[in-house]
C-alpha cells in the first residue's frame, strides 16, 4: 500500500510539472515567452507572455498541459500496467479538476470556455 501512495505521489508530481513544462515548451515554441513559475498556496503555475500568438495558438498551449499529463500517465502504465486503474483514475480527477470550465478558478477548461465562448475558436475548421 505504501507502494502504491508513493507511486501516486511521484506520478501526480510528474504530472504536475510535465503540465505546466507543457504549456511552457508550446508558448515558446509558437513565439510566446515564459516568464515564470507562479506558486499560490499549492496550486503551480506558469507566467506567460502570448501576446505575439494567435488566439488558436493560445488554446493549443493551453491543451498542451493536460496534454503532457496524459503522456505521463502513459509512462506509468508502460512502467507498471498492473496500476493501471490508478493512473486512469488520478488522470480523471486531474482532467475533471482542470479541464471543466468552472468559473471559480481560472483553470484551463475555463480558459477555452471563455475563448470558445467569444468565438475566438472555431472548432469546425
Ligand atoms: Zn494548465
Amino acid at each position: 500500500m505504501l507502494n502504491t501512495v508513493l507511486m501516486l505521489l511521484v506520478v501526480a508530481c510528474a504530472m504536475v510539472a510535465a503540465h505546466e513544462a507543457g504549456h511552457a515548451l508550446l508558448t515558446r515554441a509558437l513565439g510566446g515567452r515564459f516568464l515564470g513559475i507562479h506558486v499560490r498556496g499549492f496550486l503551480v503555475g506558469v507566467r506567460l507572455s502570448v501576446k505575439t500568438l494567435s488566439t488558436r495558438q493560445v488554446a493549443w498551449t493551453l491543451a498542451a498541459g493536460p496534454f503532457a499529463e496524459f503522456l505521463v500517465v502513459l509512462a506509468a502504465i508502460v512502467i507498471s500496467p498492473k496500476n493501471i486503474h490508478w493512473w486512469l483514475l488520478i488522470l480523471a480527477l486531474q482532467w475533471i479538476g482542470n479541464l471543466t470550465p468552472w468559473g471559480l478558478i481560472p483553470n484551463d477548461g475555463t480558459r477555452l470556455w471563455q475563448l470558445w465562448r467569444r468565438g475566438a475558436i472555431d472548432l469546425t475548421s
